[in-house]
């Protein structure tokens, strides 16, 4: 037995798409066989069947109509699947033995741009990358095909700055050559499960498309490695879409370190644009920020906080925007009501593009279009820099508009191909076939009445169906009152006869062969209208930039507004002062009023890591994310929740905050939590901001301590570091590196203690934490009573004991001890040396008296590190006033003593 020539036929074709799922067009259905039949059925919920297919078995097959194709298409592709269309290339009834069939679209997530599958709000990205091997030179890309943003960058190859730009567009595919190591795309898969990966070859990328495609395309802009990736982006494209759209058409060429650098992690962390949890919009900060109106404005705004900047001037600009909208709020109610009334302007042109847009979504287009004048006279009367550039850089459309509003119906049909849609007075031709059709209408209208008059049967009627066209129905009772030869019979139903005339086969032939010319010729000119708009894709793509641009800088004004945010200063000295912060998102969520703002003040010099000790759940990270926050949105442009602000530019945000995603991957805890210590380290400037939050607490204490130390130690000591760093940490010993390392200051958020409960007060204040009170916070989290008492039990006796805290104390005291005993050595040395040079003879013992009084004097000048003992004192004086005498055993009380006087001891 052999196969069937149409089982040939599928094979053959499915060769050519072995990593898609194959829909093959059989009448009026797609059927899918074998595998792609397993997975379809199970994806989409179809029954599996069978089909003889000339083997032994029959191959399993389930199908869909071909119309309703999109939204199963839709689930597939957004699960990471490709589907290949395969349709019927001539007419069945014309077709000699099997109808010729041939691959029409394949899509794919990264290429595919039905509405159903297209979020409204977010743009859906490809990206492409090729690795120079000879120069480790990386070109990307990253493309939306439904809006026609085409953005390109080259990087030296580095897995952690292509990781950040992917974490930054978040593309549904990657289009990559096999140079990338299976490593790198192992790391790829982990990080961004979601993402479907495709491998290119090498040939792809050798044709040279891009020329061709974009206008005023410069070769040597480029370097080779961009336009090779290039290359291989828009060969893929031309593969899977069978054409290249008039919409792509501009490269946006832009420069990593252009912007502010956020790496993945902290993206996550500082919850951008999707909470940790649900990976949902609700709880980010764009959730916060987000009032824009148009669709366009929203993937804008989206871009903005996914792209913060760093110069200066662009940051300026967009504040002083928001500053003069605010300062005009009638212009802001009339801008945002035009802005209300616009659609997805930069979606229709992808439409129109891709020859798939109809006749109502040009009407859209239209309406859209007939706000730009208005919202261009607004802008006419402002003059901060962006807004009178947009205001003379905004192109109003008017021709466009006005060919839209001649030529189209203002409700025309959801179909083209089916008449409706050109409007009276635009074409004469369209205008006699119309009036031909609908006299002729009119006329059979009036003939029911006649014919009831003469035949006086009042239940005869004139009808149409599509087989006999228009016929006059009389039922059999009243058949005898037809007069004779009057009508023609034509068809006999059980109650009914139904009749024609001459004159109404004659009216029928008019008004049919009119009404079929009138669809062609509709179709004919909107057709023309299309081709015209087309022609003009570029105009509206740049009065759609700057529709989404303005509606952003709307969306900072209305939150600036709602939020009673202020405008950020911006200065150049590395100083970051906020005054009475706010976290924008947990403002929201808790209710009104009862946020407690915090102040912050860091830099590169003296309060260059601030060392945050208090219990778990008093606001330690909320406060570091707040500062982040703050600091991004300024870079976004955005006035920020605080009474005032002035920020440094921030050349990198850099967090090592709570879980992360790694740890699904399989990775424990400490070795992700040092990965990411370590990139910090590794690329951390003075112009950095850095959030680290329990360094050090996924390995045991001795461990953790340690390295959260000489973690801080490194950052303030090394030069090319020193970046403005929050610590939070519940090792309480460290706050003793405060005057003993320069740059290290301690901050503790404040709680108050209630006959052994505790309540937060969320105050940052100046100084160390000296309890962790995690008893009293596993006790408001619910931990049953009995384990509460014995684990404060437990921690009574350790504490009696006294050894942990003392003896990591002491090796801090050793610590420093030991770097003053040697500064007392340089010091002496430089002495020495003094003296020889001048000759003077004198003792060495006078000499030490010398230095002590020299270094006395050093110490004087840094009063903390003089300090230090009276802090032990103080701690002491703390811990007995916090003892409640009358609540302890006497065994207990006699622990407390013993601890006291050791402690008293090593003053
Ligand atoms: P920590 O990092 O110290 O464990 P979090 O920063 O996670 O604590 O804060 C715990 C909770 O406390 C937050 O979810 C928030 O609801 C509340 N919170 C934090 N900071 C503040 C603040 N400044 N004002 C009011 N509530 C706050």
């Amino acid at each position: 037995m052999g196969l069937t020539p149409m089982m040939r036929q599928y094979l053959e074709v499915k060769e050519s798409s072995s990593d898609c799922i194959l829909f093959f067009r059989l009448g009026d259905f797609y059927e899918m066989f074998f595998d792609d039949a397993k997975i379809a059925s199970k994806e989409l919920e179809l029954v599996l069947t069978g089909r003889d297919c000339g083997l032994e078995e029959r191959a399993p097959m389930c199908g869909i109509p071909y119309h309703s194709a999109n939204s199963y298409i839709s689930k597939l592709v957004s699960r990471g699947y490709k589907v290949a269309i395969c349709e019927q290339l001539e007419d069945p009834s014309l077709a000699k033995g099997i109808v010729k069939r041939g691959i029409r679209k394949i899509l794919t997530p990264g290429t595919y741009t039905d509405s159903s599958f297209l979020e409204e709000n977010k743009n859906s990205y490809i990206m492409s990358m090729y690795l120079e091997k000879s120069n480790s030179s990386c070109g990307l890309w990253f493309a939306d095909i439904s809006t026609g943003e085409f953005n390109c960058t080259s990087t030296f190859f580095d897995e952690s700055i292509i990781l950040d730009e992917i974490s930054k567009f978040s593309p549904k595919e990657i289009l990559l050559q096999h140079n990338f190591g299976k490593n790198f795309i192992n790391i790829i898969k982990d990080r961004f499960p979601g993402i479907v990966i495709t491998t290119l070859k090498e040939e792809d990328y050798t044709k040279n498309i891009i020329e061709d495609q974009f206008k005023d395309f410069n070769k040597e802009d480029f370097n080779n490695s961009i336009l090779k990736s290039g290359n291989g982006l828009l060969s893929y494209i031309l593969h899977t879409q069978k054409n290249l759209l008039s919409n792509i058409n501009k490269i946006n060429h832009y420069n990593i370190v252009d912007y502010l650098t956020i790496d993945v992690n902290s993206r996550r962390n500082l919850e951008l644009t999707e909470n940790l949890r649900e990976k949902t919009k609700k709880g980010s900060l764009l959730w916060v920020l987000d009032k824009t109106n148009t669709a366009m404005g929203a993937r804008q705004l989206r871009r903005w906080i996914e792209q913060p900047l760093i110069n200066k001037l662009a940051i300026e600009n967009r504040l002083s925007a928001v500053e003069e909208i605010l300062n005009n709020m009638s212009f802001h109610e009339d801008l945002k009501e035009c802005l209300k009334e616009i659609y997805d302007i930069e979606r229709i042109v992808g439409k129109v593009a891709s020859k798939s847009v109809n006749a109502k979504e040009l009407i859209s287009l239209k309406n859209s279009i007939s706000k730009v004048p208005r919202i261009k006279e607004l802008l006419s009367n402002l003059s901060s820099n962006l807004l009178s550039s947009m205001y003379e850089n905004l192109d109003t459309l008017e021709d466009i508009h006005s060919l839209l509003d001649k030529s189209l119906m203002d409700s025309p049909a959801l179909s083209v191909k089916e008449g409706n849609i050109i409007k009276d007075g635009y074409s004469e031709d369209v205008d006699s076939l119309r009036f031909a059709k609908t006299n002729g209408k009119k006329w059979i209208a009036s003939l029911e009445n006649q014919e009831k008059q003469v035949t006086g049967i009042k239940s005869l009627k004139v009808k149409y169906n599509r087989v006999f066209g228009y016929f006059i129905e009389v039922t059999k009772s009243n058949l005898k009152f037809i007069p004779e030869g009057r009508y023609i019979r034509k068809q006999t139903l059980a109650n009914s006869e139904r009749y024609i005339t001459p004159e109404l086969k004659e009216m029928e032939d008019k008004i049919l062969g009119s009404e079929e010319k009138l669809i062609d010729l509709e179709y004919k000119l909107f057709i023309e209208i299309r081709d015209t708009i087309e022609k003009n894709i570029g105009r509206m793509q740049k009065t759609s930039k700057i529709i989404a641009d303005i509606d952003c800088l709307s969306s900072l004004t209305t939150i600036a507004l709602e939020n009673n945010y202020k405008r950020p200063t911006i200065n150049m000295n590395n100083e970051i002062h906020i005054e009475e912060g706010r976290h924008p998102v947990v403002e929201k969520v808790i209710p009104k009023g009862e946020f407690v703002s915090n102040n912050t003040k860091i830099d590169t010099n003296d309060e260059q890591l601030l060392l945050i000790t208090g219990p778990n759940m008093a606001g330690k990270s909320t406060y570091m994310r707040q500062v982040a926050l703050i600091v991004l949105m300024t870079q976004i442009g955005s006035f920020v929740p605080c009474k005032s602000a002035d920020i440094s530019i921030c050349d990198k945000i850099f967090t090592r905050i709570g879980a992360s995603d790694d740890l699904a991957a399989g990775k424990s805890t400490f070795m992700v939590e040092m990965w990411e210590v370590s990139n910090i380290l590794k690329n951390a400037t003075p112009n950095s901001l850095v959030l680290l939050d329990e360094v050090g607490r996924g390995t045991s204490t001795y461990d953790g301590l340690s390295i959260a130390w000489s973690v801080i130690e490194y950052m303030c000591k090394n030069n090319k570091l020193r970046c403005k760093t929050l610590f939070a940490t519940h090792y309480h010993e460290l706050t003793k590196l405060e005057g003993m390392i320069k740059g290290v200051k301690n901050y503790s958020v404040s709680v108050k203690e209630l006959k052994n409960e505790i309540i937060f007060l969320r105050k940052i204040i100046q100084g160390g934490a000296d309890q962790s009170y995690g008893i009293e916070v596993a006790k408001l989290a619910g931990i049953p009573k009995e384990v509460i008492d014995r684990a404060k039990e437990i921690l009574c006796n350790i504490e009696s004991k006294e050894k942990e805290e003392n003896k990591i104390n002491q090796c801090i005291d050793k610590e420093y001890k030991k770097e003053e005993k040697e500064k007392t050595k340089s010091l002496k040395s430089q002495l020495e040396e003094e003296i020889a040079s001048k000759e003077v003879s004198v003792s060495f013992d006078e000499e030490e008296n010398k230095i002590d009084k020299k270094s006395a004097n050093t110490k004087k000048d840094t009063p903390k590190q003089l300090g230090f003992n009276d802090i032990e004192k103080d701690q002491l004086l703390t811990y007995i006033k916090s003892i409640d005498v009358l609540n302890l055993t006497p065994m207990e009380g006699f622990n407390k003593l013993y601890d006291i006087i050791s402690k008293a001891k090593k003053l």
